[in-house]
């Protein structure tokens, strides 16, 4: 303990004092630091022992009512046997309860372990993908929007970095991050702009900084405690259920003063009365009811998580039941997400094979799929569309390129943008000195308006965008997206450039290709598609690619039919008409998502929505359900998210949807049969005493009890996990 605490008298100087190397942390150094300092994770608070939980359960109402019965028979009336009968059957209760609430936390507990976060650090000089688990002071940590922050990080490099630390100051703005910002820690969170906090959403832009402090050393391991656990919110159902069943109290309540009164009035002895009364009150509330509801819902949670659905906060799998309509993604979602390059159009409109570039075109193509990307096809990691342009690369030329060239500043994609622009200090065409230049790819429309000419064998040329951007239309007809790629010279050097002034200089681009990119529907969508309308569940596709490749990919898996309808024209359909009469949306921005979301509950449907990007989290929050894609998706969209699809597999989400409605149908059955057995019993003895007086109470207190205790557990157990 005194080693660890001296290394940590200065956990913010360290990276100072030792200097973190330029490429990072080696190997050993992050793995001593790791086993000196422990896993960058913040403890949770341990559950609560045995004793305690047991004395909670013996403090229920039900519990105390039976043990002052038990009292009163033991002592007062001298019946030493019922009162010990009374007592086991309290215990036994009790024990079945912490049973049943014991699965249901392994069960919650399996699910946030399958939630395990990983953070882009710098390590012997390689950029790698790690657990946030295994920071360790110093390490050298890259973010970028979408992410959330793994560590406590001083800032190095910024880039229009913009971050929600509402976690920490409950400031819903976003702040503006700068490297070399203020980092004292006796300045308030909310001030400290040198500094990334823990578990705080980066929204905007990218930064690269040093781990100042890890695990609960961070500002967010600080107040741990006081977060709440979502996950132990109870689901509506559960809350109607404890309504229910304090309803049924009352209930019991009277019919036990009833009961009294009736054997009394029937000349039944005042303490068999009495036993009578607190054993019926005791089988009239079906106090399994709660128990055996969560264990029903959280078996199936894990049954859905085993099937790559994971649902974040459990009230979420009776909404999923209720869902109608669903608004789907197709990349990803319908399609299989695997690109690929299908040809090559050189900017004066001839269509070449994926590798077929005259040695001119290549030369001036490569920079740009290289460079302006940020994906790597060894391992496969980044987005899809960007590990398509990779293919036929070598993959160690990709690299050394990429450390040869480094990005000076860049506009990162986003699907408002849809383009993306990056600086780099490459060879120039005349002097063969170093020129700095900007490299762009994107939607044609977003790149083409933006080009002054394009490239020629010999120079450029004069530019015709209403012949490619034709050209492209006839490629997004056959499901294929088509990017284009653009460059253009800077003058001076790239000092003091950032996301903002890159902005500013993506104009007077020269064309230098189009590339068209293929991804195949998935085997299974045109069966999921099929299964959703089965289960009655209405499919939108919404997607940010041009209108003719949505058209001709749902088409081909059979969602809806006739043309998309652009976001742009969203906002000028009717707002009375229901937007499931069109099924197919093409060009929408995240804004016109949440936009559709809402319209669409505005006409009384229950919403499942999917999404990856970070401007998608206002819609997935505003969706009934929303449903983050795992594969693909950003930490910010996870966090907004009520459901997380880790294959981003549609058949995957059709088959949760499905599981939600078995578990509602399941858990009304349940309760249809505890509240109608205990109903029963009541009438047992009610009956019998109103009918025949004579005969006396047809069961003795504790055989009611003990019939109550069998018969209600284990049928509403039984219930609860039937196959649907
Ligand atoms: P989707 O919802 O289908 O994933 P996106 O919003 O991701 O659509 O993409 C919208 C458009 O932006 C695409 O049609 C493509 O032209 C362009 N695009 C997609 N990814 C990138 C990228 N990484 N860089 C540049 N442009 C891209
Ligand atoms: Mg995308």
């Amino acid at each position: 303990m005194q080693i660890h605490d001296q290394s940590h008298a200065h956990p913010d100087t360290i990276g100072v004092e030792e200097g973190t190397p330029p490429g990072g942390l080696s190997a050993a150094q992050a793995a001593s630091r790791l086993a000196l300092d422990g896993p960058n994770a913040i403890p949770t608070a341990r559950p609560d022992g045995l004793a305690v939980r047991l004395g909670r359960e013996l403090r229920e109402p039900m519990a105390l009512l039976l043990m002052v019965a038990a009292s009163i028979s033991g002592v007062l009336l001298g019946e030493l046997l019922d009162a010990v009968a009374i007592i086991t059957i309290v215990v036994v209760n009790a024990i079945i309860a912490l049973v049943q609430q014991g699965r249901a936390q392994q069960a919650l507990e399996a699910l946030r372990a399958l939630e395990s976060p990983t953070a882009v650090v710098l390590r012997d000089g390689e950029r790698q993908v790690v657990p946030a688990a295994d920071l360790v002071v110093g390490d050298a940590v890259e973010v970028q929007a979408g992410d959330r922050v793994p560590a406590d990080i001083r800032l190095t490099v910024t880039d229009g970095l913009e971050v929600d630390e509402a976690i920490l100051t409950g400031e819903s703005m976003p702040m503006t991050k700068r490297a070399g910002g203020e980092v004292d820690p006796a300045v308030p969170v909310g001030d400290r702009d040198g500094m990334l906090h823990n578990g705080t959403l980066v929204q905007r832009g990218a930064g690269r900084g040093e781990v100042a402090a890890t695990g609960s050393r961070t500002v967010l391991g600080g107040i741990a405690g006081q977060l709440d656990d979502v996950a132990r919110e109870p689901t509506p159902l559960q809350r109607q259920l404890s309504g229910l069943t304090r309803w049924l109290g009352v209930a019991a309540l009277v019919a036990a003063v009833g009961m009294f009164a009736l054997a009394s009035f029937s000349g039944i002895a005042a303490e068999e009365a009495f036993l009578t009364a607190v054993a019926l009150a005791v089988a009239a509330v079906p106090e399994g009811l709660a128990a055996v509801t969560t264990v029903a819902l959280s078996l199936g949670v894990g049954r859905m998580a085993r099937r790559g659905a994971i649902i974040r906060r459990l009230p979420a799998v009776e909404t999923l039941g209720a869902v109608d309509v669903l608004v789907i993604d197709k990349t990803g979602t319908v399609t299989e997400n695997r690109m690929a390059p299908v040809a090559v159009i050189s900017p004066d409109g001839t269509v070449l094979p994926p590798e077929g570039a005259p040695p001119w075109l290549a030369r001036a193509m490569d920079p740009i799929r290289v460079l302006c990307n940020d994906a790597t096809l060894v391992p496969p990691t980044g987005d899809p569309t960007e590990q398509a342009l990779l293919e036929g690369l070598d993959p160690d030329v990709v690299t050394a390129q990429r450390r040869a060239r480094p990005r000076l500043a860049g506009t990162p994609f986003s699907s408002d943008r849809r383009r993306m622009g990056s600086v780099h200090l490459l060879t120039g065409p005349e002097d063969g000195r170093g020129r700095h230049a900007l490299l762009m790819k994107g939607a044609p429309e977003a790149i083409l308006p933006l080009c002054r000419d394009s490239l020629g064998p010999e120079g450029p040329e004069p530019l015709d965008v209403e012949g490619l951007l034709a050209r492209g239309h006839r490629r997004a007809q056959r499901g294929e997206r088509v990017l284009a790629l653009a460059m253009r010279w800077l003058d001076g050097d790239a000092a003091g450039l950032d996301a903002v002034t890159v902005a500013s200089l993506e104009t007077d681009l020269t064309l230098v290709a189009l590339i068209a990119l293929r991804d195949p529907p998935r085997a299974s969508a045109a069966g999921s598609v099929a299964a959703a309308r089965d289960a009655g569940i209405t499919l939108l596709m919404a997607t940010g690619d041009h209108p003719a490749t949505a058209e001709a990919i749902a088409e081909e898996v059979g969602v809806g039919s006739g043309p998309a309808l652009t976001g742009v024209q969203l906002r000028e359909v009717d707002v009375d008409s229901d937007p499931v009469s069109v099924s197919r949306y093409a060009r929408v921005e995240p804004e016109q998502k949440l936009q559709l979301v809402t319209r669409l509950q505005a006409h009384g449907h229950v919403v499942g929505m999917t999404g990856d990007g970070v401007n998608d989290a206002p819609a997935l929050r505003r969706a009934d359900i929303g449903v983050a894609l795992g594969a693909t998706g950003s930490d910010v969209a996870r966090e907004a998210a009520d459901m997380v699809i880790t294959d981003d597999d549609l058949a995957t989400i059709v088959a949760a949807v499905r599981e939600g409605r078995g578990i509602y149908d399941n858990l009304r059955k349940l309760v249809d049969f505890l509240v109608t057995s205990n109903l029963s019993e009541v009438a047992v003895m009610v009956g019998t005493l109103l009918i025949a007086p004579s005969f006396g109470v047809p069961l003795f207190p504790l055989q009611l009890l003990w019939i109550n205790l069998l018969t209600d557990g284990l049928p509403a157990l039984a219930l609860g996990v039937d196959p649907y």
